[in-house]
């Protein structure tokens, strides 16, 4: 037997602004009006969004004082989580150009790092040729030592 669906929450669909693509979140405030975006077009702000109440223009006791401009409404719905959506996409346009600043420093770092690698692999191989060289000399040394010791020997013996 299949049980009643779970009653389901109405969960009003988000809506974004058009310019920003933030959401357009109930007033903090009124809880029941949803913000409206606009641009400034009169004060020195020309040109800038900002989110406010549509209780703001009202007269007296109606009204309602949020007005935020884009920058603070971006911090007001990112400490009160409602950019969650939003966030990862701008997390991902911001990682996109990460991607693109950061490789380019850790390759060059990563080079460098080879560099540093080549100078020691070198050094390595330098010291290698020289032990080599060492060793080579220090048989020699012996030959030369074992052989002037049995010449001695068989002077030593021939003068008996
Ligand atoms: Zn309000």
């Amino acid at each position: 037997m299949l049980g009643a669906p779970p009653p389901l929450e109405f969960v009003p669909p988000p809506v974004m602004d058009d310019v920003t693509g933030l959401p357009l979140i109930l007033c903090p405030s009124c809880k029941d009006l949803r913000l409206v975006a606009f641009i400034c077009k009169w004060t020195e702000n020309c040109g800038k969004r900002f989110f406010k109440c549509p209780r703001y223009d009202e007269l007296g006791a109606k009204r309602c004082r949020i007005y935020m401009f884009q920058d603070k409404y971006e911090w007001y719905l990112r400490t009160n989580g409602y950019l969650e959506f939003a966030e990862t996409e701008l997390a991902m346009d911001g990682g996109l150009e990460a991607m693109d600043v950061v490789p380019d420093l850790v390759m060059e770092e990563i080079e460098q790092v080879k560099g540093g690698l080549h100078d020691i692999q070198d050094e390595l191989a330098k010291i290698k040729l020289e032990l080599v060289e060492l060793k080579n000399e220090g048989r020699k040394k012996k030959c030369a030592c074992a052989v002037l010791f049995v010449l001695l020997l068989v002077v030593w013996v021939a003068l008996k």
